[in-house]
């Protein structure tokens, strides 16, 4: 990995808090990175396909220091309610098993990332990672206090995670640069961001955690 020139974290721009760096108590959490969120899937996220090596250098940045690496998925069963034909918002997508619900075959995820499923409740739609799953106790069990989050997608289930996670009293991180929103409204993904960061969110880019994206 090329490291940026610059001292990472210095957290000296004006304006911008101090970010914090990736430590023995830090996890990654990669968001929904799953077929039908990228183009050409059922709910296809535009620019999507253009973070994944960037995305990749932030898995390997964790797993080369031996810090955690988790995956949301979103992993429904069919006939969801979150389906427009019951009645939901959204088509058909990440259905448990299909190639939609598969995370996209050119992240490289460490063996033994941990798949954490949401949205498996026929009834209960979750944008958020914690909602109605055991992600919070998987962090507890691993001491992890400082979550670093990237994925898909910016004003949904990134937002959501982002949101819970702060309310949860972790700190949290989000990686404004390997995100990307649906933009169902012009100017969702930067409402989004401002609603974490008064949630108490800090904003990173890879510069700030010493990753050189020129070459990618
Ligand atoms: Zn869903």
């Amino acid at each position: 990995m090329k490291l940026a020139k610059t001292q990472p974290g210095t957290g000296t721009r004006l304006g911008r808090r101090a970010v914090p760096q990736p430590d023995r108590q830090s996890a990654l959490v990669v968001v929904d990175l799953q077929n039908d969120f990228f183009p050409g899937g059922a709910l296809g996220v535009q620019g999507a396909n253009e973070m994944i090596p960037l995305v990749n250098e932030y898995i390997r940045l964790f797993h080369t220091r031996g810090f955690p690496v988790m995956a949301t998925r979103d992993w429904h069963p069919p006939g969801h309610c979150s389906f427009t034909e019951q009645g939901g918002p959204w088509p058909v997508h990440c259905v448990q098993g299909s190639r939609g619900a598969q995370l996209h075959s050119d992240l490289v995820m460490p063996p033994g990332t941990l798949v954490i499923s949401k949205g498996t409740d026929p009834k209960k739609d979750a944008y958020s990672g914690f909602e109605g799953t055991s992600l919070k106790d998987r962090f507890e069990d691993l001491g992890v206090k400082t979550l670093f989050v990237l994925g898909l997608a910016t004003d949904y289930c990134v937002k959501h995670t982002v949101l819970d996670a702060c309310k949860k009293g972790f700190r949290v991180v989000v990686i404004e640069d390997a995100i990307r929103g649906v933009e169902a409204q012009a100017g969702d993904s930067e409402k989004a961001l401002q609603d974490m960061q008064a949630s108490g969110a800090i904003k990173a880019t890879a510069e700030d955690l010493g990753i050189d994206p020129s070459g990618l």
